[in-house]
């Protein structure tokens, strides 16, 4: 824990809990390959140290979206291990690529040329993904491309293909007929390049039937305490603690409205605790009159708008003795999970975290390392 009460929330980040998930993850799917997705800081909650602690835990692919997330990953951890750049390389950044061995995504025939061409100039083979479109219609080359380029032997020579990879549109709908579809056509255009790794699960494809989970799977919200599929019973450990501290507590009238915009109308006289955490540290303003924290084993409303740096809670249900100014209330943890707190806002798991501000007084578990605390 950093310096008492200087910031208004705190953000426990559990990497024994994210060490535990990849373990998890890695015993239903194997003998396939976990790969981490550590993208946008690590689904916001720290890429470097999130990255270590999956190395400790024996992951040794990690997915990141841009190269510059490559690159600050690649000095922090051993050589050995395999970074892999999602959204490709932008003409120009294959050098910078290269130099580093971080392994691009080849989504277009077009990108594939310039990788190809850059492996010439350094007189050198360099390895690549190669993702093609299996039904997501986001990234990645038609299937008749794929074919070509595994068809194209100065292709070959200087380019080592590492994987083969496509994304699912709907793997936390495991119902979902376009997850079958999907497979068919991964499977079809897999064989047109035999003997390399091939990828399409997702951490919602990890819980998928066995076919999904191929040579290599990429998991991401799952390692984060984040459900892999919608609906149904999570069996990731929680990740995240997140509180709030209370500023103040008022006493208001019947008949008095709180916050901006007056959105709270007050029927009784009731007791409304101020909480230092608020839009600009990652709340979305649809909590605003919706959603709730919990004190003393009770749930208690979010009541008016979610202001920049508070929101107001009601507590009239709480005795005065049992919920003070400087008490911590829970909005992310045991009574509330990530997935409730996104749904409550109208988003998702990946979307909270990933909006998590940099305000919070961030404190990481590790048990391998003893804890320790770091003020952010
Ligand atoms: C973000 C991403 C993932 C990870 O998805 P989760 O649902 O978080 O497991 C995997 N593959 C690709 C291509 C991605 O963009």
């Amino acid at each position: 824990m950093g310096i008492a009460g200087i910031s208004g929330g705190r953000l426990r980040i559990d990497l024994d809990a994210i060490a535990a998930n990849y373990r998890l993850i890695a015993r239903r799917v194997g003998p396939a390959e976990v790969g981490a997705v550590v993208k946008a800081n690590a689904y916001g909650l720290g890429a470097t140290e999130v990255a270590q602690a999956l190395y400790k835990a024996g992951c040794r692919l990690l997915f990141v979206a841009h190269l510059g997330e490559a690159l600050a990953l690649r000095s922090v951890l051993p050589d050995e291990t395999r970074l892999v750049v999602l959204n490709g390389l932008p003409t120009g950044a294959e050098p910078a690529c290269a130099k580093a061995a971080v392994i691009p995504v080849l989504n277009s025939t077009e990108q594939a040329c310039r990788w190809a061409d850059t492996a010439r100039q350094a007189g050198t083979r360099l390895p690549a993904a190669l993702q093609f479109d299996s039904g997501m219609g986001r990234l990645g080359m038609a299937v008749e491309d794929l074919a070509s380029l595994a068809a194209d032997t100065g292709f070959h020579a200087a380019v080592d293909i590492a994987m083969i990879m496509s994304h699912l549109a709907c793997a936390d709908t495991p119902e979902h007929p376009a997850n079958a579809a999907q497979l068919a056509c991964f499977q079809a255009a897999s064989r047109l390049v035999p003997g390399v790794p091939h990828s399409l699960a997702n951490s919602g494809g990890a819980f998928l039937p066995p076919d999904f989970h191929a040579d290599i799977v990429r998991a991401g919200i799952a390692l984060y305490g984040g459900s892999p599929n919608r609906g149904g019973p999570n069996p990731m450990q929680p990740v995240v603690g997140l509180e709030g501290r209370i500023i103040q507590i008022r006493t208001v009238a019947a008949g008095s409205r709180v916050g901006y915009g007056h959105s709270h109308y007050c029927e009784r006289e009731s007791r409304i605790a101020t909480v230092g955490v608020g839009y600009a540290d990652g709340l979305p303003r649809s909590l605003g009159n919706r959603g709730a924290v919990w004190h003393g084993g009770q749930r208690l409303p979010i009541v008016g708008r979610v202001s920049m740096d508070s929101i107001t809670v009601d507590v009239t249900t709480l005795p005065a003795d049992r919920i003070r100014a400087g008490d911590w209330v829970e909005l992310i943890g045991p009574h509330q999970s990530i997935d409730r707190f996104a749904d409550d806002a109208g988003t998702i798991s990946y979307e909270m975290l990933t909006s998590l501000g940099a305000r919070y007084d961030r404190s990481y578990i590790d048990q391998a390392m003893g804890d320790r605390g770091e003020i952010a």
